[in-house]
């Protein structure tokens, strides 16, 4: 795997220079990661919380951690330290939680939101109606050491790009619709988590601004 040669050839695609590329370094050995950072990487992206962990205090401290999978409400005082976004909020009492860990060590933790896009009913997120309940709930406005940074998104595992554009653009629409809302001033919503190895480019043309890329860098899993 040369992994510099593979980010650059990502890189050249993008159609969009400024959307941030997360490298997605799950299951990898701190040695890929450290050829990512030589080549240039400073967002990487794992999904296990023990992994984080691990390979955190092991790579240099410019290093920006995203939590890109599923986290459980337990666990998100280990991380709550150092993570730089934590993208798969996925429930209101994760919300609650991570809003306690930050207060605790007086860290606003900013998150994306995660939402259900996809036909599959296995993945995680809210639907519109769960988000409409949390964001006009009382509890709501009374957060105040997380900052709401914008949406996540997962598409169907599928060869229909068709399917795939949908729930990217259904994902678009709804981060539209927010921003046209009157929310707290936690909620910024400057960013679209939306993209992977095999979908970054429609992800991309239906308003990504970021983007989890793994396997086209590292390699399979
Ligand atoms: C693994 C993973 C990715 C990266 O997937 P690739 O297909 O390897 O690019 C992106 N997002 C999430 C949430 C993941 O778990």
């Amino acid at each position: 795997m040369d992994i510099k040669a593979n980010l650059e050839s990502v890189k050249k695609t993008f159609l969009n220079q400024d959307c941030l590329l997360v490298a997605v370094s799950k299951t990898k050995p701190l040695s890929d990661l450290k050829e990512a950072y030589e080549a240039g990487v400073r967002d990487f992206g794992e999904n296990k919380v023990q992994e984080l962990q691990a390979k955190q205090p092991e790579m240099p401290a410019d290093v920006r951690w995203h939590m890109i999978g599923h986290l459980q409400s337990n666990k998100v005082k280990f991380i709550a330290p150092f993570v730089h976004l934590i993208h798969g909020v996925d429930s209101f009492k994760l919300l609650r939680e991570i809003n306690k860990q930050g207060k605790k060590i007086d860290r606003i933790i900013p998150v994306l939101i995660q939402i259900h896009i996809a036909e599959e009913e296995t993945k995680f997120g809210f639907d519109k109606a769960e988000l409409n309940e949390m964001l006009t709930s009382p509890d709501f406005v009374g957060l105040s050491h997380v900052k709401i940074q914008g949406l996540m998104g997962m598409a169907t595992f599928t060869e229909n790009k068709d399917q795939v554009r949908k729930e990217f653009k259904s994902l678009n629409t709804l981060f539209e619709e927010l921003k046209s809302r009157e929310l707290p001033a936690f909620v910024s919503l400057e960013d679209l988590s939306m993209g992977m190895s095999g979908d970054y480019l429609l992800a991309q043309e239906e308003g990504s601004t970021m983007v989890r890329i793994g396997s086209a860098i590292f390699g399979g899993r």
